[in-house]
């Protein structure tokens, strides 16, 4: 029964973790982020965040794929092998599924969109042409875009987890942005 228990537990971690670590791994390494402040830091805006932007959003959906290798394997398992540890595999990489295709019928948006990276381009295009002040800086901070210049408020889009190596450290930053889902964490004690 012990036994049985921790393979449930085991398998539904790894259902868990498959479909989230293209998020958790691919953009941490230093060598991703040349182009951008330290977190938690705001961040210039520039193409190169607008991209970064897009490539979230891309490996988020990714993990959709990802998410078809535990119930996969899972399945195989609950045939072939250990009942408890399919079971576990099947149901968080299938809540996972559940929790990403809601988006479709009216659920919460992803924490990266193309809406989103479209509305810092239109920040940025604002800027040249009307800018707030005469150093107009945009900078996506915590809880919107302003100017670094004159503190004004451009968009009030707060800021998702942008792949950067996390000041916190990659077990903690990993758990927090597990729990946040990548999405703004808008509070004095959590950064993004
Ligand atoms: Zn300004």
């Amino acid at each position: 029964m012990f036994e049985s228990i921790l393979l449930f537990v085991f398998g539904s971690f790894i259902g868990f973790i498959s479909p989230r670590l293209p998020i958790l791994m691919v953009t941490r390494a230093k060598g991703f982020n040349y182009h951008f402040s330290q977190h938690p830091e705001p961040v210039s805006l520039s193409p190169h965040l607008t991209q970064r932007v897009i490539h979230m959003r891309t490996f988020y959906w990714l993990g959709l794929g990802l998410s078809l290798i535990p119930i996969a394997a899972g399945y195989a398992s609950i045939i072939w092998g250990s009942a408890p540890l399919g079971f576990g595999m099947w149901i968080s990489s299938g809540w996972a599924v559940i929790n990403k295709l809601q988006t479709f019928i009216g659920g919460n948006d992803p924490p990266w969109t193309y809406e989103m990276a479209i509305r810092l381009q239109m920040v940025m295009n604002n800027s040249t042409q009307n800018p707030c002040c005469e150093f107009s800086e945009p900078e996506w901070q915590l809880t919107a875009v302003r100017c670094a210049s004159c503190k004004i408020t451009l968009d009030e889009m707060p800021r998702p987890d942008l792949g950067r190596k996390r000041s916190d450290g990659i077990i903690v930053g990993s758990i927090r942005l597990l729990a946040s889902g990548g999405y703004p964490v808008v509070s004095e004690h959590y950064d993004d």
